[in-house]
């Protein structure tokens, strides 16, 4: 099915071959173009004047023993945007093919598809937001090449149900991204990465971003089908992820106490603020959620952010239809989560 879906000139299609892709052990290397004298900044000994690794073989394999995946099915990109966008450049042909969304979602998935100008179809969740087989495979044309699903869903906050997830795997003719950022927040055992062995057709993207704090370094991953990670690898930008994001994603994933105690704390820091969202006058609704934020219905959502803003508390508005009342909160420290709180309560 894959290489039916994969764009055909791209099946053909010759990649650069980077100096630094054939050969990473030398006595000196003279290929590459690099100033030998070292660098003018430093950075925890990184040899910062060389290429990084292509194809970040020592980040997949670590990543490869934390997941328990094969490291051929790992590809890791400048954050799951980057994975995003080049998913859609290697399977939609512009102006032909289509991806479907499931709404209300991360507004990435159509940004990348519009500057592709690849179609995007869109597909409401339920009223649970949760996913309607029947309205997906009546939706579905037969240009589209992939599913987006987020799972837990940016901006709602739930899971989606396992086995609807493997239920499209198995009958739809697409590819079936399930977007994980916020995994590792769940309450339920949700994440599906050991599946992907099981459906050639799924790919899990995952990020560095979220749970492990490191937006900054723009770090994120797909578990695919290892013919989907070897085309990723060639129609990548030849040293996508650099040395010092690479370095320290090395040096974090050596951590996981820090991701271990942050779950924790966001954790509990989210049902104290939904439990105190909740008893506020002007908050209609709060929605359950497994990821670090949580999505609030206000009476007059608009003067709450206006309020909040000039007391310098910055929410993210949200202009779907559906949820034109709603605010989406990211779970902050404790006291930042209490002067939100606190500014909520004081209607002045
Ligand atoms: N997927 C979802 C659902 C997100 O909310 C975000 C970031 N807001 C991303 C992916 C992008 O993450 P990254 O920083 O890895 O590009």
């Amino acid at each position: 099915m894959i290489e039916n879906l994969i764009r055909s000139h791209l099946k053909a299609f010759q990649p650069y071959a980077s100096a630094r892709s054939e050969v990473q052990q030398a006595q000196i290397f003279l290929d590459a173009n690099e100033l030998p004298l070292g660098s003018p900044v430093t950075f925890d000994g990184v040899p910062l004047n060389r290429y990084p690794d292509p194809f970040q073989c020592e980040l997949r394999k670590k990543l490869s023993a934390r997941l328990d995946v094969p490291a051929d099915m790992i590809f890791t990109g400048v954050g799951s945007d980057e994975v995003i966008d080049l998913l859609i450049r290697l399977f939609c042909e512009p102006a032909r093919d289509s991806i479907a969304v499931l709404e209300p979602t991360y507004g990435v998935y159509r940004v990348a598809a519009n500057v592709n100008a690849v179609e995007v179809i869109s597909i409401e969740l339920d009223e649970n937001f949760q996913l309607d087989l029947v309205r997906i495979s009546k939706s579905i044309k037969s240009t589209t090449k992939l599913v987006f699903l987020c799972s837990p869903n940016n901006p709602t906050g739930n899971l989606l149900r396992r086995e609807d997830v493997f239920t499209l795997c198995k009958e739809l003719h697409a590819i079936v991204i399930v977007d994980e950022a916020y995994i590792e927040f769940a309450d339920a055992l949700g994440d599906i990465t050991n599946e992907v062995e099981r459906h050639d057709n799924l790919v899990v993207l995952r990020t560095l971003s979220k749970a492990w704090g490191l937006a900054g370094i723009r770090l994120g991953y797909c578990i695919a089908h290892p013919r989907v990670v070897s085309y990723l690898l060639r129609i990548k930008a030849p040293y996508n992820v650099n040395a010092v994001t690479s370095h320290m994603a090395l040096d974090a994933l050596e951590k996981p106490e820090f991701l271990a105690s942050s779950i924790c704390l966001i954790k509990r820091e989210r049902t104290r603020l939904i439990t105190a969202l909740k008893n506020l006058p002007d908050v209609v609704h709060v929605y359950p959620s497994d990821a670090n934020f949580a999505l609030v219905e206000f009476k007059d959502a608009h003067a709450v952010y206006e309020r909040l803003a000039r007391k310098g508390i910055i929410v993210r508005r949200r202009s779907e239809q559906r949820l034109t009342n709603c605010l989406r909160v990211t779970v902050g420290t404790p006291s930042e989560n209490d002067l939100l709180i606190t500014t909520l309560a004081d209607r002045t």
